[in-house]
Parts: C-alpha cells; structure tokens; sequence
C-alpha cells in the first residue's frame, strides 16, 4: 500500500475566476502529486510505509530521525493538500451555518471578525506557509505554520485552511497575496467545513 493522490473533487477550471485552471493543473498534478511521490520515496521499504497520511503526520515523533524531515515536509504537503481541495468549491462563499456558525459567533464574535483574524494570519505568514481554522481542545482557533507543517502534529483538528505558498496563486495575482486570501471567501465550502466541525467534535 503507499499513498496516493486524490482525484480534485472538481474540474481544473472549476474555481475561475477565483484560481485559475492553470494554477490548479500545476498545484495538484505537479506540485501535490510531487508530494505524495517524495512521501512514499521516503517511507519506502520501512515500517511506516503502511500507515495513512495522517497517522504519519499526527505521529511524526515516532517516525525515525533519518526520513522524519521528508515525512514532515512531503507528507506534510500530502495532508494539507488533501484537506484543501475538498475545503473549496465552485458552489462555496456565503455564510457558514448551523452548529458551526454558532461556534464560530462564539469563538470570534461574527463570520466578519473570524475572517479578519483568519485573514490577518494568511498576511501574517511570512514566506510559504498556510493558515488554518483548527479545533485545539474542543475550542476553535486561527492559527498559522511554515512551510508544510500539520496543526496535526500538535494535536489540533483541521477544519478550513488556506495555501499561502507563492505556487497556488503567483500565475494569476503574483505578489498580491491580499487579492488571493479575499477572492478565496468565494469559494470556501463552509458545508464541508462544518462537516469536519462536527466530526471533530464528536
Ligand atoms: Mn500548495
């Protein structure tokens, strides 16, 4: 068994105007698909080469020291990536709701103030990165990482996250990152987002 790479749950061009079908042949058929590739390269041979992605990454510390980096970087980039397709849609923007949006008014006041502070996480993160909506302990939290960090790794529940590293917009908006993270409220798919709530919470 190794780990393979998901099928987008649309169609390259399916996102536009927001992220355009060239950015999204090269993140997921090249970029994507490199890390699935460097992850299995890197586990090939050992125990670990039957785990799931997301036990290797929630588990990081019990990887071995010779391929830990791989795993963190490419596996790393495996994980965050297969949250993040499904975490967009062309049906997506709006408001959240039920459950997750009452969370969410509790946790951040209003939808208006959870996407400042979302928002000023992506902008906060210097150089590649993503920024995340998380469940830490039960509560909701913004939160940020480097590179291909897991909030997985430090225990927390991803729920929404977005890309930050120059290669998911640097075609369409290059150093605009502000147009990047404001288009991308058009496409969240907040019913997935509250499926993971829930199921997070379960
Ligand atoms: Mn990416």
């Amino acid at each position: 068994m190794s780990i393979t790479l998901p099928d987008l749950p649309y169609d390259y061009s399916a996102l536009e105007p927001h992220i355009d079908a060239r950015t999204m042949e090269i993140h997921h058929g090249k970029h994507h698909r490199a890390y699935v590739d460097k992850t299995n390269a890197a586990i090939a041979g050992t125990e670990f080469e039957d785990k799931s992605i997301e036990e290797l990454i929630a588990d990081l510390e019990l990887v071995p020291e010779g391929i830990r980096t791989a795993v963190r970087s490419s596996g790393g980039g495996v994980i965050n990536h297969n949250i993040f397709w499904t975490v967009l849609s062309p049906d997506g923007g709006g408001e959240p709701s039920g459950a997750f949006a009452e969370a969410l008014a509790g946790a951040f006041g209003d939808s208006a103030s959870f996407r400042r502070t979302f928002t000023d996480a992506a902008l906060g993160q210097f150089g590649s990165g993503w920024a995340w909506l998380v469940l830490s302990d039960g509560a909701l939290a913004v939160m940020k990482t480097p590179n291909q960090d897991s909030p997985l790794t430090e225990g927390r529940i991803p729920l929404l996250c977005l890309d930050v590293w120059e290669h998911a917009y640097y075609l369409k908006y290059q150093n605009r990152r502000p147009e990047y993270v404001e288009v991308f409220w058009n496409i969240v798919n907040w019913e997935e987002v509250g499926r993971r709530y829930e199921e997070g919470m379960a």
